[in-house]
């Protein structure tokens, strides 16, 4: 089943996408929620992130180039970090670079959605925890990396986490490839035997540290092949079982002040 939310003359909805359209429905994604009855034409929707997640987690070189490169030893510590919620946008939305840097990356990936509280669970049991999946886009600044090693500022701007288009809750995210093209070209295309933390562990991991709540977003690292971009590049990352995601970046003034 497939998730979504999208916005006709400005006035926002929740769907399942259909074969003959969008059907709109009303309530608690995570809890309870029914059809309206309403069906919207898929032409005629402006498609929106899927859900405004309630935090986001990512996870940093999460992927080898080949299984030999696969490291014996996990980290005692996996790196993750936090992305801001005011960073999400959706479909076709601009991502925009920030003064300070022409260039920034994309890294397309796989996004797991939590769907209930989750503390303390082992691998075995994360997948009961997650609702569905969908496309991230877990956009950089490395030019605002701090020194020290902290990645905060460089994955914070607005605009730097682009979600969708659907979360999809029947797919076996062993089996999915995580893909991006640049400009029509490809230059991510990898499966998750090239994880080195797999989502299960990291999921487990994390809800040791913390309660994971409904509308968590895990974002799972991305496959080698990410690149810098610039003004003008379209991106379309794919997770085919979901949909593609695709935005372009564009340069406006954005300034951080000191
Ligand atoms: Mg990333």
């Amino acid at each position: 089943m497939k998730f979504t939310r999208f916005s006709v003359d400005a006035i926002e909805y929740k769907g399942v996408l259909v074969e003959d359209g969008i059907r709109e429905i009303k309530g608690d994604i995570f809890a309870d929620w029914d059809y309206t009855g309403k069906v919207f034409s898929k032409d005629e929707v402006k498609l929106l992130a899927p859900l405004m997640p309630t935090q986001i987690i990512g996870i940093g070189a999460n992927y080898v180039a080949s299984v030999d490169q696969l490291p014996n030893e996990l980290p005692d510590i996996p790196v993750f970090f936090f992305k801001p919620i005011s960073s999400v946008i959706g479909p076709e939305d601009e991502i925009i670079i920030p003064t300070g840097c022409d260039t920034v990356k994309f890294e397309s990936e796989l996004a797991v959605v939590i769907g209930k509280k989750a503390k303390d669970i082992s691998e075995e049991e994360v997948f009961d925890y997650v609702f569905g999946y969908t496309v991230g886009n877990d956009v950089t600044a490395p030019a605002y990396f701090h020194e020290a090693g902290h990645w905060t500022i460089g994955k914070s701007f607005d605009t730097f986490t682009p979600l969708g288009p659907f979360i999809e809750t029947k797919i076996d995210p062993v089996s999915l490839r995580v893909k991006a093209r640049l400009n029509g070209e490809e230059k991510q295309n990898s499966g998750q035997e090239l994880m080195i933390i797999s989502t299960a562990k990291m999921i487990s991991y994390l809800s040791h540290v913390m309660t994971l709540q409904p509308g968590d977003v895990i974002l799972t690292g991305s496959p080698v092949g990410a690149e810098f971009v610039r003004a003008g590049d379209v991106i379309e990352c794919e997770i085919e079982e979901i949909g593609i995601l695709r935005n372009s970046f564009v340069k406006k003034a954005v300034s951080v002040e000191h």
